[in-house]
C-alpha cells in the first residue's frame, strides 16, 4: 500500500508554532500522498514533499534555514532511492531555493554521490537552478540576538557549545520524507539548513547517505536531531538493518534510538516507512511535527509526543 510519512525536525518547538508546524507537514504529507496516488514513484513522492517544506519559512530547509555564525545560510540535503542504492547530496550548498531538487540533480547527473560548497553552487547553476537567497527576516532577527549574546559572553567554541546548551530550540526544524509507492519502491529525502550559528563549512548528517537519509530495499529512513550523533552512530542505516533483519519499522526505530541513548546520545527523530507501507515514527526530543498519509488520505498529523 502507497505510504509517506513527513517530518519538521525533532527539537524544542514553541508551542505557539506548533499549528503553523503542525500544518505544514500535513501540507507536505497530502503533496506527498497525491503524488503517490497518480502513480508518480516513491522518489518523486518524497521530493515534492520535502519541496514543500523548503518552500516554508516555519521550517530550518530552503526558505527560512538556519544561519551559520557568520551569518550565510549552508543547506545540506539528500536524496535516495531504495530501488538501486543511487543517493545525491549536497553540502554547504548556497543560494537556491529547492536544494533536495539540486540533489536529486546530483544522483541523476553527475555521476556522484555528494557535491559541496562552491562547486555544489556551480553545478546547481550550470543546471539551470536559479539565484535565490532563503534568508528571511525573522531568521535574521534571530541570527542577530543569538549572535549578540555569543558575542557579550566568553568566545571560542566553548562559548558557542554553551548557546547551544542554553538554547536548545537551535538545532532542529530539519524537514524529510520517506515513501512507498504502489510497486512497494522507496525512497527517502532530508533538507536542512543544519545547525543555527554553526561554523562555516560544517555539514550535518542529512546528505551523508546511512546517517540522516537512506532507502534500500527493505527501508526508508530519514532523521532528524543532533546530526553529529547521527553521523557517529550511522543512524538511518542501523534503522534500515533492523527492518532487512525482520523487525518492523516501529520496532526499529525505537531500538534504534534506545540503543543511541546508550552509545552516543538520542536527541533525536526518525520516520521509516517499509515496502508494505507500515511507518515507523519515534522521538527523544520534547517535539516533532509530522505527518502520515497513506492512499486513503491522511492518517495523522501531531506535533509532539505530549
Ligand atoms: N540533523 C540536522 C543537522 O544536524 C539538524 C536537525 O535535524 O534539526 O544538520
Amino acid at each position: 500500500m502507497v505510504g509517506i510519512a513527513v517530518h519538521g525536525g525533532a527539537g524544542r518547538w514553541a508551542q505557539d508554532r506548533s499549528e503553523e508546524a503542525g500544518e505544514g507537514v500535513r501540507a507536505a504529507a497530502e503533496t506527498g500522498r497525491r503524488s503517490l496516488v497518480e502513480g508518480e514513484p516513491a522518489l518523486a513522492a518524497a521530493i515534492a514533499a520535502v519541496a514543500t517544506l523548503e518552500d516554508n519559512p516555519v521550517f530550518n530547509a530552503g526558505t527560512g534555514a538556519s544561519l551559520t555564525l557568520d551569518g550565510q545560510a549552508e543547506l545540506d540535503a539528500g536524496v535516495m532511492d531504495g530501488r538501486g542504492l543511487t543517493t545525491g547530496n549536497v553540502a554547504a550548498l548556497a543560494g537556491v531555493r529547492h536544494p533536495v531538487a539540486v540533489a536529486r540533480a546530483v544522483m541523476e547527473v553527475s555521476g556522484h554521490a555528494l557535491l559541496a560548497g562552491e562547486g555544489a553552487s556551480r553545478f546547481a547553476r550550470a543546471l539551470g537552478f536559479a539565484a535565490y537567497n532563503p534568508i528571511t527576516q525573522t531568521v535574521c532577527e534571530r541570527w542577530r540576538r543569538l549572535r549578540a549574546e555569543l558575542e557579550s559572553g566568553a568566545r571560542g567554541p566553548a562559548a558557542l557549545r554553551e548557546l547551544l546548551r542554553r538554547h536548545p530550540e537551535l538545532g532542529g526544524d530539519t524537514v524529510g520524507a520517506v515513501a512507498c509507492d504502489g510497486s512497494g519502491n522507496l525512497a527517502a529525502a532530508t533538507s536542512t539548513g543544519g545547525t543555527m550559528l554553526k561554523l562555516p563549512g560544517r555539514v550535518g548528517d542529512s546528505p551523508l547517505p546511512g546517517a540522516g537519509t537512506y532507502a534500500d530495499r527493505h527501508c526508508a529512513v530519514s532523521a532528524t536531531g543532533h546530526g553529529e550523533l547521527m553521523i557517529r552512530f550511522g543512524t538511518a542505516r542501523a534503522v534500515a538493518d533492523r527492518v532487512r533483519s525482520g523487525q518492523a519499522p516501529q520496532q526499529a526505530v525505537t531500538e534504534v534510538l534506545d540503543t543511541m541513548a546508550e552509545q552516543v546520545g538520542d536527541e533525536v527523530g526518525l520516520i521509516a516507512v517499509d515496502p508494505a507501507g507500515r511507518l515507523g515514527i519515534a522521538h527523544r526530543t520534547p517535539a516533532m511535527p509530522h505527518a502520515t498519509a497513506s492512499g486513503k488520505g491522511i492518517a495523522e498529523a501531531r506535533f509532539s509526543r505530549d
